[in-house]
């Protein structure tokens, strides 16, 4: 044992955690038990340099720079980081090192694809690998910690967040979380190369009233337990390291002063033992949610709803002492959260190894980092119509590229990138130049529509890249309509009353009302926002090197009024399947069932499905299991990738349940003329839900399993579950 660890007996790593968390909490003052529950923004390690020393900062996210400098130049956010942790260890009393935190949600330096466009891969193993490519990147800058994945579902195109989810589905979005949380946390969150992950945010927030940011949310415990939460559960179950609390109530009860779900359900029922980590401000908003009059009020109802660490409302560190002192607070709350924002500084390897240290390691795009993001713009490119004119043949002439992307940078990298560079972006005109040479391509930005139109006239085929600028989704970037941003649409019809073949590429980071481009285009690809391997990622795809393999996670609604619509959609009183049209107290004045719907998306063939058949019997025992299987066929001359997805109904339950939901997928890469078979083991527990007492329960009945190739379509089977 050295001198340092005889003194501080928490420093010695051969003890357990819970033994060092327990050594150095009962040597602490109530301020310094508070000044771990404090978070702050931009840490500057000059300006803060007293309250590091005072022990009074637990964590920060960002910092910004006594070191002078830009934080994006290299080494600069690792040296600020750096600057401001040397206060903490070894100007402090206790030592106790700030955890740094940062956003880092679909890359850090190697930017891909947004989440949104991450799950529409359906590839646990790719969304694993581009976490843990972000998390590599992100330690060399001193990031201990980031605020993803975002696993909130949502039916709500409008809402700009739907940019950051998983998805639509809570069996997607949770095998995705949990990858993801893999991927940052690695299996063990101390090895060099990884961070925590923080899922979020808790609970309901995809649900905020007409899709704008940070609204109110109506919904039932029934609900929230039976889709909103279970992709939470999915991240807790997966070793997640912390949960941020959301910005809006559940049913009047702000979720930052929500002990029922945070302290009894997340907590307590789940055994979660991490730590809970305040929205930004979230704490003081309580006051605007009109819940506490003001921030000690505030500060009351977060430590007692279980919110352990306050992200920049200063409520904890202004009050919280007090309310102990006062005995207003129990103490005992206090040393909860202090426990496990503790635990997590030890796991994450803090204690033993607070610096990143010299020297300071480039993050700048790889070869290997390069090779993930590719493969994950790739798998984001989801073809939602095609007439045969993808892919460009080899001969197929000038090509006319047009649109305000063409020639786009850090535009395609999407919401939420704080570290990327427009610089090492490929846009799609350099990776067009490349394949085609000068001679064969013209381009046009499309600002110009006499210029692009004249351009259409002397090229074979137009391929305008078109869509939704980064900052028109993301978080406070809602929409009232889900059309293509203005101009666009007029702009694309105008290229396409020359009549020649028009192939529209949509970078979007939502759901958009896409019918009139599917009208009038041969071709339609859908890729959200793709990161740094934007243009050669689509090249690939349009000159066929790489077959489109993507699905869509959420579905297109027909159009804004169609909004809330999705696979979820429960049965109503008045029966209608899900795939029939029919008034039945819908919409006069059009159909109600999406032109496009979750799950779906093409290839360059086509597959042809058999019938849905069991292996060994239609009844489902106890815990026992059974095999379902479906033969697919390509029918076309090309190979290509089917996502087979397996979706079910439960006829008959407690409470009202989905139409439909996915319940497992398969891939099948299947060679011109080959059949291959989707095999899907199922067992009972898949179809438990809650029931009308909110426990969890499987019951007695028929299940109705779907195979096919997208939430609508698809061949049935009825299983008898025993439980
Ligand atoms: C967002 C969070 C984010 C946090 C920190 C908030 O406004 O809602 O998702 O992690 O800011 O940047």
């Amino acid at each position: 044992m050295t001198a340092d660890q005889s003194a501080r007996p928490w420093l010695d790593p051969d003890r357990s955690t819970t033994e060092r968390v327990e050594l150095l909490l009962a040597q602490m003052t109530l301020a310094e038990k508070v000044g771990q529950t404090h978070q702050v923004a931009n840490i500057h390690p000059d300006d803060d340099a007293a309250q590091l020393a005072g022990g009074r900062i637990g964590s920060s996210l960002f910092a910004s720079g006594a070191t002078g400098g830009n934080e994006r130049d290299e080494g600069v956010l690792a040296a600020n980081i750096d600057a401001a942790q040397r206060h903490a260890v070894e100007a402090s009393r206790l030592g106790i090192p700030v955890l740094f935190g940062r956003d880092v949600i679909h890359g850090h330096r190697t930017v891909c694809p947004i989440p949104l466009g991450l799950a529409a891969s359906f590839d646990v193993g790719l969304v694993e690998e581009v976490a843990a490519v972000a998390a590599a990147e992100a330690v060399v800058d001193g990031v201990a910690w980031t605020f993803a994945p975002m696993v909130d579902l949502s039916e709500e195109p409008r809402w700009g967040r739907v940019a950051e989810s998983l998805g639509e589905t809570p069996v997607l979005s949770g095998r995705l979380a949990a990858a993801m949380v893999k991927g940052f946390q690695g299996d063990d969150p101390s090895d060099p190369d990884h961070i925590a992950a923080c899922a979020k945010h808790f609970a309901g927030y995809g649900l905020s009233a007409g899709g704008r940011d940070y609204d109110t949310v109506s919904v039932g415990e029934n609900t929230l337990r039976n889709l909103h939460l279970r992709p939470f559960k999915a991240a807790v179950d997966a070793g997640v390291a912390t949960i941020m609390a959301a910005f809006n109530d559940v049913d009047g009860t702000p979720m930052h002063a929500h002990r029922h779900l945070l302290r009894d359900v997340l907590k307590g029922e789940w055994g979660f033992d991490g730590v809970v980590v305040a929205d930004w401000n979230g704490i003081g908003q309580l006051v605007h949610q009109g819940v506490a009059a003001d921030l000690r009020e505030a500060a009351l109802l977060a430590i007692e709803a279980g919110v352990d660490l306050d992200m920049c409302s200063g409520s904890y560190a202004a009050h919280l002492a007090e309310l102990v002192e006062s005995g207003e607070v129990d103490e005992a709350l206090v040393d909860g959260a202090v426990r496990r924002l503790l635990t997590l500084k030890f796991r994450l390897g803090l204690f033993d190894r607070p610096y990143v240290g010299e020297p300071i390691r480039s993050n700048a795009p790889t070869d290997a980092s390069r090779a993930t993001a590719l493969r994950a713009a790739h798998a984001a490119h989801v073809l939602v119509s095609n007439n045969g004119i993808l892919p460009l043949a080899p001969g197929a002439g000038t090509v006319h590229l047009t649109g305000p992307y063409a020639e786009a940078a850090e535009e395609l990298f999407g919401t939420w990138t704080l570290d990327g560079r427009g610089e090492d972006v490929v846009a799609p005109a350099t990776a067009f130049r490349a394949r085609l040479g000068g001679e064969q391509l013209l381009v046009s930005d499309g600002r110009f529509s006499d210029r692009s139109v004249q351009q259409v006239r002397n090229a074979d085929v137009t391929v305008a890249v078109v869509g939704e600028h980064p900052w028109r989704s993301g978080e406070a970037n809602s929409v009232t309509d889900i059309g293509l941003p203005a101009g666009q649409l007029e702009h694309l019809r105008q290229l396409s009353r020359i009549g020649k073949p028009l192939v529209v590429v949509v970078y979007t980071g939502r759901p958009l009302e896409l019918g009139d481009v599917l009208d009038l285009a041969d071709a339609v690809l859908v890729v959200w926002h793709p990161g740094v391997e934007a243009g050669n990622a689509l090249a690939d795809i349009v000159f066929g090197d790489v077959a489109p393999h993507g699905r869509l996670p959420m579905t297109f609604p027909r159009t804004t009024g169609h909004i809330p619509t999705s696979t979820h959609q429960r049965p109503t009183g008045r029966l209608i399947e899900l795939h029939e049209e029919g008034r039945q107290g819908r919409y006069l004045d059009d159909q109600v069932f999406p032109r496009l719907p979750f799950g779906y998306g093409l290839t360059y063939t086509s597959f042809e499905y058999g019938e849905l058949r069991t292996v060994g019997g239609t009844e489902l025992s106890g815990a026992g299991e059974v095999v379902v299987e479906i033969d697919v066929t390509n029918t076309g001359d090309r190979a290509g990738r089917e996502v087979v997805q397996l979706s079910f109904r439960d006829p008959v339950a407690q409470v009202t349940r989905p139409l439909v939901e996915l319940v497992d997928w398969a891939f099948l890469d299947l060679a011109p003329g080959e059949k291959g078979t989707a095999s899907f083991t199922v067992r009972a527990d898949q179809f438990a839900y809650f029931g009308t007492d909110n426990t969890t329960r499987v019951d007695a009945g028929e299940i109705v399993l779907v195979a096919g190739p997208d939430a609508l379509h698809g061949s049935r089977l009825s299983l008898r579950v025993n439980p």
